[in-house]
């Protein structure tokens, strides 16, 4: 090993500059640095990167591309089973190591145990293992592993962007981004996501500093579950991706004057992604089954229509299907139409969680192992910390109060959005009259809701009622 052997930094869910332990410590060596991104569809089995993440990835690699580019440096694409793809550049560069942050998936954590890289922490706020009882167990509940977090060290503060990456001697090949096809050719589906988003680095540090330029943290609290308005932050994807580290928006909001409750409520809410993330390194099967296990039991039904109508907003209860709309057309949905559209599914239509999952990770830009297994686990009763089962949304109560004159239901359900707010929740009650004056044919141009909300109500808390007597 000569001085002149490069660092490869494998980036992964960190695509960033800023705040990059692994490229950091490469660049402070004062070796060369070879940076590669690897698309690896084997490692993850059935949690292959959904079509709206592909679409991201895409966006996300060109700009960190032109930023390495502005350093000196460059991107190199490969694409394989990681732990080959790193051994075969390792042997064409005669790199001395490889660098890279640690990441939280199961088949993430697989490939890491194969290729020993040297792991740097960067995706949460506190190191992996970190936060434990005191009789150093994991937590199961929210509350309590916050208040941990909030008494243990101060996030560490974010690290600046190196100024200058030294280049090797030679450069390795590198794939064409373009051949990966990673954004959809016929049809194009992503018009809408790329109206709505900028992936990138700076494309997240834009949604961060509107988000606090526009006073929104102050104001987090109260408005926050109200789908209408961009009143949260819109970080979600960004985070994912690692485009901006969760310690950055710690510090930012932290800084914040006048931040107050609202920003705490904030942060609260960036410490579920941290609680998601701490679940899944200490249940790994959490995407998969659930964590109580009187639910393997659970009686749900295989209803391909209902299904398919709910993905499509089909459902006859406007904000779920606005929401569910809104996902199709953007890539994103609102946390609290997430909540609404993901009990319905589980308790309205019975239909299993696991099937939310999946379409919620091939549309969502955002799809998180983490995130997405721990919060449909809330949803359906089964998760560590999750809803009381027997809690049932009423889909048109949470639309009446979270959209109360039907602002976001108009935008997303069009076909709705010339009845008024008296009806615009509940259309299947309002007068023919109304109905034929606003355009709208029951049954033809929007459905009748798929079941009634009380007749479910009651099927679901008898579905409970049996996995409870045979526990
Ligand atoms: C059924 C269901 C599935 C979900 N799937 C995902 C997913 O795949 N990926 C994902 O990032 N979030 C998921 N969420 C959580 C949440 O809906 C989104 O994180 C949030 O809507 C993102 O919007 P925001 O960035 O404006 O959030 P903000 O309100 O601005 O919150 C800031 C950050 O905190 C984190 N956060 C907020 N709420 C949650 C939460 N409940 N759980 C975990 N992290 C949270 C996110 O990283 C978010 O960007 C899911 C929620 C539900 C109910």
């Amino acid at each position: 090993m000569t001085r002149q052997d490069p660092i490869i930094v494998w980036f992964r869910q960190d695509l960033r500059l800023a705040d990059h332990a692994a490229l950091s410590a490469a660049v402070e060596s004062g070796r060369p640095v070879i940076p590669v991104y690897i698309l690896d569809d084997a490692a993850p089995g059935a949690w292959r990167m959904g079509g709206a993440s592909r679409w991201w990835l895409h966006d996300s690699l060109k700009s960190l591309s032109r930023s390495l580019a502005d350093l000196g440096s460059r991107l190199i694409l490969r694409r394989g089973e990681s732990a080959a793809v790193l051994d075969k550049l390792g042997h064409e560069t005669g790199a001395a190591a490889v660098y890279a942050s640690a990441a939280y998936e199961p088949w993430a954590r697989a490939s890491e145990a194969r290729i020993d890289p040297k792991l740097f922490e960067g995706a949460t706020l506190h190191s992996f293992d970190q936060i434990r009882t005191e009789q150093g167990l994991p937590y199961r509940v929210f509350t309590p592993f916050w208040r941990a977090c909030l008494k243990a060290e101060p996030p560490a503060r974010p690290l600046p962007s190196p100024r200058s990456i030294p280049a090797p001697a030679g450069w390795p090949a590198s794939d064409k981004l373009e051949s990966w096809r990673l954004t959809p050719a016929k049809p194009d589906w992503a018009g809408g996501l790329r109206e709505t988003w900028e992936p990138g680095e700076a494309g997240a540090h834009a949604r961060l500093a509107r988000f606090l330029d526009t006073g929104r943290v102050g104001s987090y609290g109260e408005g926050r579950d109200f789908p209408a308005h961009e009143k949260t932050s819109r970080l979600s994807p960004h985070l994912h991706f690692g485009e901006i580290s969760p310690r950055q928006v710690w510090h930012a909001v932290s800084a914040l004057p006048g931040a107050g409750d609202g920003g705490r409520q904030f942060l609260r809410e960036v410490g579920w992604r941290e609680f998601s993330i701490h679940l899944l390194l200490h249940a790994p099967h959490m995407p998969e089954a659930p964590l109580k296990a009187d639910f393997e039991a659970f009686p749900w039904c295989e209803d391909a229509a209902a299904l398919t109508a709910w993905q499509r907003g089909l459902t006859g209860y406007p904000l779920v299907d606005a929401g569910m709309r809104e996902l199709w057309a953007t890539g994103w949905m609102h946390n609290r139409v997430r909540m609404v559209a993901a009990s319905f599914l589980v308790k309205h239509l019975l239909i299993h969680w696991r099937h939310g999952e999946d379409w919620f990770w091939d549309t969502l830009v955002d799809a998180d192992l983490a995130s997405n297994a721990a919060s449909w686990q809330w949803v359906a009763g089964s998760g560590a910390d999750a809803a009381p089962y027997f809690r049932i949304f009423n889909p048109t109560m949470q639309a009446e109060k979270f959209d109360p004159d039907g602002t976001y239901i108009r935008r997303w359900v069009p076909e709705l959005a010339r009845l008024a707010a008296a009806h615009v929740h509940v259309p299947w009650t309002a007068p023919r009259e109304v109905l034929a004056e606003a355009g709208i044919l029951l049954g033809e141009t929007y459905p009748r809701p798929i079941v009634d909300h009380a007749a479910a109500r009651a099927r679901a808390l008898a579905a409970y009622e049996r996995i409870k007597k045979a526990a």
